[in-house]
Order: C-alpha cells, then structure tokens, then sequence
C-alpha cells in the first residue's frame, strides 16, 4: 500500500478500536507508528509493517 498518511492524518483501520470507533490520529511516524483513538483517547504503537497491513484508509492527510 502507499503511505499517503504523515504526522497527524486521521486513519481508518481494519479492525475499530474496542471502545466501537474507527478514527485513529498518527500521534509518532517512525519505525515505529503511534495511534491515538480519537474517541477515548487511548493510544497503541505497533511497527510501520504492522500499520500498514492494518491500515484500511486514510481519512484526512
Ligand atoms: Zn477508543
């Protein structure tokens, strides 16, 4: 997949959060990526690799 996403971009993942929404915020860009759910305000970190398969659409660049 491309990586249309940066700092910031709300994403949509395959799998919500278990809180029941699905709008994440890029919150780290690295090797590693950080998401924060923009409902409860959880944050979860998991490898670019892992992201990228996980990553079903970026809703705002
Ligand atoms: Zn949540």
């Amino acid at each position: 997949m491309k990586e249309n996403y940066v700092l910031n971009s709300i994403v949509e993942m395959k799998k919500p959060h278990p809180c029941g929404f699905n709008e994440w915020q890029i919150t780290r860009l690295g090797a590693d990526i950080k998401i924060k759910c923009c409902n409860c305000g959880r944050s979860i970190m998991m490898p670019r690799i892992e992201f990228n398969k996980k990553l079903k659409k970026v809703l705002k660049e």
